[in-house]
This record gives structure tokens, C-alpha cells and sequence, in this order.
């Protein structure tokens, strides 16, 4: 549904009027940083891809800029918005269309595979959001675990948590984050984003990045849960080698002698720093405890 320039949100001059108009006061506590330039409004829906049939979950809508691009081009969106002040703004600013859903609610409380169930008949959905930021790997994470049915994830982040999802072995980004989204799907950041972008400006630079769902985990591991536990001990103790950073962590119950095997079992010496594994090393570390333990 097109709308007259007029009703388009997305520059500063319009989202001035609207909060104004309704007095509105930001609320620090739920991350609330409104896009103001509709060049990047079109780098994320363009990097989304959606389109045609697809129903989109939008997360944490705001005044309803980005759910205006996102309605012009999707069969349907469901928005989810926590603060309650913000839905009789979103009344108003998406009331031409007849294609959105807003729901008052925290995302982390919502059950998403029910919003698949009923307004996509359980087919995957696109994820498009400005995260609020406080939440951003929980949110992401929770999409990931839950086994919620999803096609991408089109997010804007802080582009320090960008460089580290989409981070390899051996950089200094590298941690459990990017071992956690190479494992359920391939990252490609579409876009760095400055903070005069947003209103009102955050103290952090921003990126967008696009996370696009494996059909098939990348590799085949026996009990995810426990290469995950591995994950977060080796990089708990950045500086120990991981034989100790796992000898250390309450998380880990095998004996030394069974974590320098297992280490040893992968060809690795055994002042190998965890930073340095790749993913298929640490399912093969995985694999042999539960082998083993
Ligand atoms: N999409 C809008 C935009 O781009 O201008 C707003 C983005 S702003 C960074 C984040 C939005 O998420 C805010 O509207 C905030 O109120 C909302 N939000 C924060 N925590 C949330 C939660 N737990 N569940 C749902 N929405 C949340």
C-alpha cells in the first residue's frame, strides 16, 4: 500500500512533529534510538529481502518508521512493541494500511512459533528490527534456540557485536557470539550505520547485518548443548590455554587428564588457546566427551 510522502515517517522533521504531538518522552531503558534517514530505511528492507508473500516480524516498531517500508512490500508484519505510550502513536502513523499487526508486548515474553502459527501458517518468517540494543544477543539467540521457523534475521546492531558475529578464528572479535551465529547461520554485514542516523543519537556506532538461517547446522555435533558449554568456558579465560580455562569452569565436570585427551585427540598441542578453534574443532572436542565421559 503506497502512502503520500507527507505520511512517511523517517526524517527528522517528521518524527520531531509526531513525538511532539503526542508527547512523547524516550525511554532510555528500552533502547529507544529512532531511524531518521530513509537511505538506510531502504538498505535494511533491500538487505532483508522481503517481498512478495512474506510475512515479516518486526521487533520493538517505535513510531512505526520502518513498519511503513516493510508493509509496502510484505504480504503482512506483526509488530511487537513493550512500551505501552507508543501504540496509540502507532494507531495513528500506520493507520493506512491494512497489513500490520502490532501487539503490546516483550518480545523475550512472546511465543513466536504461536505469531508463525497464526499469520504465516507456520512457514518461515523475516525477522527485520533496529534492536533495542540492551537486548540484542538475547533477542537474536532466543530466535535461534527456539527453533523458531525463520528465513533471515535483518537486524541493525552496535556494529561492535556486528564485527563479532561475523568475526573468524584468531581475530580479536572472536568469541562464543560468533561461534553461536556461524552455527545457525551465515552473517553478512549490509551496512555501517553513524549515529546521526537515529534520534535521539546513540553513543555507539551501529551496523546492519543480516543473519541467514542454516538449513543445516555446518556441522554435525552430538549434544549442542554441551559444545556450547565448551564454547563459553574456553572463552571465560581469555588468557588461559584452554586445557585450563576448561579444567577451571564449574561448567565443564571432566577431569584433567580427559580434557588434555580430548585436546590431544584433535592433533592440537596442549598450550592450544581456545580463541584459535574453529567450530568443527570444537564439535570434535564435544564429540569426544561425549564419547568418553
Ligand atoms: N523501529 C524503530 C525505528 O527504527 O525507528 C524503533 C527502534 S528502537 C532502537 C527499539 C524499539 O524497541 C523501541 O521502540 C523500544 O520501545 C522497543 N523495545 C525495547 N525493548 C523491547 C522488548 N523487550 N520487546 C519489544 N520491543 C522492545
Amino acid at each position: 500500500m503506497e502512502q503520500t510522502s507527507q505520511s512517511r515517517l523517517g526524517t527528522p522533521q517528521k518524527t520531531i512533529e509526531i513525538i511532539q504531538k503526542h508527547n512523547f518522552t524516550f525511554q532510555k531503558k528500552f533502547g529507544q534510538n529512532f531511524l531518521i534517514d530513509p537511505h538506510v530505511l531502504d538498505k535494511i528492507v533491500r538487505a532483508a529481502g522481503v517481498a512478495g508473500d512474506d510475512c515479516v516480524l518486526e521487533i520493538g516498531p517505535g513510531i512505526g518508521t520502518m513498519t511503513q517500508y516493510l508493509a509496502e512490500r510484505a504480504r503482512h508484519v506483526v509488530a511487537v512493541e513493550i512500551d505501552r505510550n507508543l501504540i496509540p502513536i502507532l494507531a495513528e502513523t500506520l493507520e493506512g494500511y491494512d497489513n500490520i499487526t502490532i501487539l503490546n508486548d516483550d518480545i523475550l515474553k512472546v511465543d513466536i512459533n504461536e505469531l508463525a502459527r497464526v499469520y504465516n501458517q507456520s512457514r518461515p518468517l523475516k525477522v527485520v528490527a533496529n534492536l533495542p540494543y540492551y537486548i540484542t544477543t538475547p533477542i537474536i539467540m532466543g530466535l535461534f534456540e527456539s527453533q523458531v521457523p525463520v528465513d533471515n534475521i535483518t537486524v541493525m546492531v552496535q556494529k561492535e557485536v556486528a564485527d563479532r558475529m561475523q568475526a573468524g578464528p584468531g581475530s580479536k572479535d572472536y568469541g562464543a557470539l560468533s561461534l553461536a551465529v556461524g552455527y545457525y547461520a551465515k552473517p553478512y554485514i549490509a551496512a555501517n550505520v553513524p549515529p546521526n542516523c537515529f534520534m535521539p543519537r546513540p553513543n555507539v556506532g551501529s551496523a546492519v547485518i543480516r543473519l541467514t538461517r542454516h538449513q543445516k547446522p555446518p556441522v554435525e555435533v552430538k549434544d549442542p548443548g554441551l559444545m556450547f558449554r565448551l564454547i563459553r568456558a574456553s572463552f571465560n579465560q581469555r588468557r588461559k590455554t584452554l586445557q585450563n580455562g576448561l579444567n577451571n569452569s564449574p561448567e565443564v565436570p571432566f577431569s584433567k587428564e580427559m580434557i588434555g585427551a580430548a585436546i590431544e585427540s584433535l592433533g592440537l598441542p596442549p598450550s592450544v588457546r581456545g580463541e584459535t578453534l574453529t567450530l568443527e574443532q570444537f564439535a570434535g572436542l564435544s564429540d569426544y566427551f561425549a564419547e568418553h565421559g
